[in-house]
């Protein structure tokens, strides 16, 4: 057993590694996922995500470090002796069963008797709002009900932890974009710990209480959604999550007094004319407009300071149409940001 507060932590990692040959795919994470949280794993293609969410499944097994469920050492049990369910990304429903046979799936191989388990199918049915569906064949639903379907089948188990591999990769985005307003509701009703993988930040910053952001096998930072976007800790994350502009060197220096490290989201620039007066408590800098990209809701500027950086800047398009916009380009301009909006970042 771990310590006494493992019942409130659903999954921890201990210098938990996992080494194929010379490739570190995770590489000494230190983990603690709460009991009944939404915990995301967000990072680029490669970056450790899916090997870790297999490693808590019991399809992979770390070559260094521990894994705990539940207070409980399940680093090399096999994944039918651990709580936990897993959703992937292409479903794998069973293509010759009905709806109902594979959501009864795993009931139905620990000889649950046949009424209640056609009583749990029912009620997953209903639950994942897919009520008489239960006879019809995968291929005859939508991407979506396909999702929902493997989300009853391994919620019919009653997992404490759900893991959840980009699963709304396949869907279009507006799909996408209703799935994950209905998973997350879902995680709520139940209160089961769900750990869901994803590339996408703006699907990590929608649906979760925590993120840890993944690079190169190695988690650079775990916080709230805010937090991860307010208070990012590196520049990986600062440009993972959202975009960020980068103050160093001579322009940190001229701003600031000291050569650090510093990120500025577009959103908080605001991009007026030269004259324009300075706001208190906060950053000028002068530019020539480089590139405008009318985005409808908003514009991006390219900006090229007097120094030479480049910063981009986002302006909501609140009275202005697109010729307007468009007219900027070429011009000089002043752009001023709240000293609170220079977020600084770690040595890293
Ligand atoms: P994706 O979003 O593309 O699924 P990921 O962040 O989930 O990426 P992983 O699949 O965990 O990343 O892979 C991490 C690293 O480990 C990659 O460099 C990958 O090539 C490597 N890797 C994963 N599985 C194996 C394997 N079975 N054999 C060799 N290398 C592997």
């Amino acid at each position: 057993m771990k310590s006494q507060s493992t019942q409130d932590i659903a999954v921890v990692f201990e210098q938990v590694t996992r080494a194929f040959g010379e490739v570190k795919a995770v590489d000494n994470v230190d983990l603690q996922i709460r009991d009944g949280e939404f915990f995301t794993m967000l990072g680029p293609s490669g970056s450790g995500k899916t090997t870790c969410l297999r490693m808590v499944a019991g399809f992979d097994r770390p070559t260094a470090g521990e894994i705990y469920l539940h207070g409980v050492k399940v680093t090399t049990l096999p994944p039918y002796e651990r709580d936990v369910n897993t959703v992937f990304q292409d479903y794998a429903l069973f293509p010759h069963m009905t709806v109902g046979e594979n959501i009864a799936y795993g009931p139905m191989i620990k000889k649950m008797p046949k009424a209640e388990r056609q009583q749990r199918v029912n009620e997953m049915l209903d639950l994942v709002r897919l009520p008489g569906y239960g006879a019809r064949k995968p291929s005859q639903l939508s991407g979506g009900q396909r999702q929902r379907v493997a989300l009853a089948r391994a919620l019919i188990n009653h997992p404490r932890v759900l893991l959840l591999d980009e699963p709304l990769g396949a869907l279009d985005l507006k799909l996408r974009q209703e799935m994950q307003i209905e998973l997350k509701n879902l995680q709520q009703r139940l209160g089961i710990t769900f750990v869901f993988v994803t590339h996408d930040q703006e699907e990590a910053l929608s649906m979760s209480d925590r993120i840890a952001v993944f690079n190169q096998g190695k988690i650079e930072q775990i916080g709230t959604p805010a937090q991860m976007y307010e208070q990012p800790a590196t520049p990986f994350v600062a440009n993972f999550v959202g975009t960020s502009n980068m103050v160093k060197g001579e322009l940190a220096k001229q701003l600031t007094g000291v050569d650090q490290l510093y990120a500025v989201r577009p959103e908080k620039i605001h991009l007026g004319v030269l004259t324009a007066p300075p706001q208190p408590d906060s950053y000028a800098v002068a530019g020539n407009v480089l590139d405008v990209v009318y985005l409808g809701l908003y514009t991006r500027y390219l900006v090229q300071l007097d120094t030479g950086d480049l910063m981009a800047v986002v302006q909501q398009n609140l009275e202005t149409a697109a010729v307007d916009v468009h007219a900027a380009r070429g011009q000089r301009v002043q752009l001023q940001w709240s000293r609170n909006s220079m977020l600084k970042l770690g040595a890293k």
